[in-house]
């Protein structure tokens, strides 16, 4: 077991969900960032609060059974490499596997999503694309699934293909299929837009990515935690996800990359050491097989077992039930926002249904800097800036804007709080 929850058999019925009792598991948030300011956390999309869960998983491991995985055979490296293991069977279940154990060897554990990334574009991207190859992407790439294939394209002469937004600051899938063609042999795209907070179906990808002969890669990053698993593992039909464990809730330093077991074996390790080897000689190196032959040096074993304590906690709660929570917020707060005279939504209008708890705007008349010190003085945690999305600010005329994220435990009091501090914002300096 990891956690609570049994891995690889039925998870226990999931309970119902409340936002104010899920907050109550979580430390962080109960806070008072500044003298009668209580913490009101909207930043969810940069990393999520931690639930006590995880941090006594950490501990546990810290406290009972700190040893490195696959090297010993004394007791407690055996606790350490059961538990690392069945981390991975964990996330393979959370991604919808059917068989979380025999698919347990797609999870590589590297260190976030950006690393999974880099390694997708340098390891197995890095020596099969030539000049004129093509890799399309979305403007709405964060910088971690656009700079590593920017990367490519300066080293290896490979175009670089961008699906635009359409008239309305949408992003949708007709506009990836409209820059697909036989040349393309990666189509690597956000599976939801940590700006724009809208989604593309990765189903979709697939099939579109299979009839031209391309390798999928999604950025799973924000869609992860916030979007349903489809049953039936629908996700692991792409040939390459990649997500970090911050986001669910698990701690820093732990990401993962799934990759389809034939793309595994096609793709060059792109760190060397321990622990990835199958035999070295002086002058020779054999590479295990996969997931191991990614994880050179000793892997984040504590933060990998926290990231499975954060998916069982999640887990026991209705993912749609949650996703639908964190949209109607999103939603209500986009309204709300948009009402206000000189504020404005980046990309797509206030009615817009699939805003996935993530709402990005600008005002007029405030900095999204000056907006976001503003709001902290009274508690309300709003993340400011490009969001790792330059080009898409420039692609909207902007250089940067205000963003509020929502989570589980946020409730209609929290985007109460978002309205006010961004009105009073407006009256101060509008
Ligand atoms: N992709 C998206 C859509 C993101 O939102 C983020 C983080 O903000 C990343 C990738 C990169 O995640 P990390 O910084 O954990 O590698």
């Amino acid at each position: 077991t990891v956690g609570n929850a049994p891995v690889g058999s039925a998870r226990q019925e999931r309970r119902g969900f409340d936002s104010r009792a899920m907050r109550a598991a979580f430390p962080a948030l109960h806070r008072e960032v500044h003298p009668g300011k209580p913490l009101v956390y909207l930043d969810s999309a940069a990393t999520a609060p931690k639930p006590q869960a995880v941090l006594d998983a950490v501990r546990r491991y810290d406290a009972e059974f700190p040893a490195n995985v696959h090297r010993g055979i004394h007791t407690l490296a055996e606790e350490a490499t059961e538990a690392y293991e069945a981390a991975r069977a964990t996330v393979a279940a959370w991604l919808g596997s059917t068989d979380p154990l025999g698919d347990a060897s797609r999870v590589v554990f590297v260190k976030n999503a950006t690393e999974a990334l880099n390694l997708v574009a340098l390891g197995w991207a890095g020596s099969r694309l030539e000049k004129g190859d093509e890799v399309v992407l979305t403007v709405a790439e964060h910088h971690a699934n656009l700079v590593p294939w920017r990367m490519l394209a300066e080293r290896r002469g490979v175009t670089l293909r961008y699906a635009d937004l359409d008239a309305e600051g949408r992003l949708t899938f007709e506009a990836v299929e409209a820059v697909v063609s036989e040349r393309t042999l990666v189509l690597a795209v956000t599976g939801l837009s940590n700006i724009l907070g809208t989604s593309l179906p990765v189903d979709r990808l697939v099939a579109l990515g299979r009839s031209v002969g391309a390798a999928v890669v999604v950025d799973l990053a924000q869609a992860a935690g916030r979007l349903p698993a489809p049953v039936n593992g629908g996700w692991l039909e792409a040939d390459f996800l990649a997500f970090s464990g911050h986001k669910l809730g698990g701690p820093t330093g732990v990401g993962v990359l799934v990759g389809r077991p034939e793309r595994l074996e096609e793709t060059e390790p792109i760190l060397g050491g321990g622990g990835m080897i199958a035999r070295v000689d002086l002058d020779a190196v054999t590479w295990t097989e996969p997931p191991h032959k990614f994880e050179a040096g000793t892997p984040p074993i504590a933060q990998a077992i926290g990231l499975a304590a954060a998916i069982d906690f999640l887990d026991q709660f209705d993912r749609v039930a949650i996703a639908a929570h964190e949209q109607r917020l999103a939603q209500r707060a986009a309204r709300e926002l948009a009402a206000l005279d000189g504020v404005r939504l980046v990309g797509a209008g206030a009615d817009r249904v699939e805003r996935h708890g993530i709402v990005s705007f600008v005002c007029d008349a405030v900095h999204p800097h000056d907006l976001a010190q503003w709001a902290d003085a009274d508690g309300v945690a709003i993340r400011a800036g490009h969001h790792c999305g330059q080009p898409l600010h420039r692609r909207l005329g902007l250089t940067a804007s205000a963003r509020a994220s929502f989570g589980p435990y946020n409730d209609d009091a929290d985007v109460d709080c978002l309205i006010a501090t961004v009105r009073s914002a407006l009256a101060r300096f509008g």
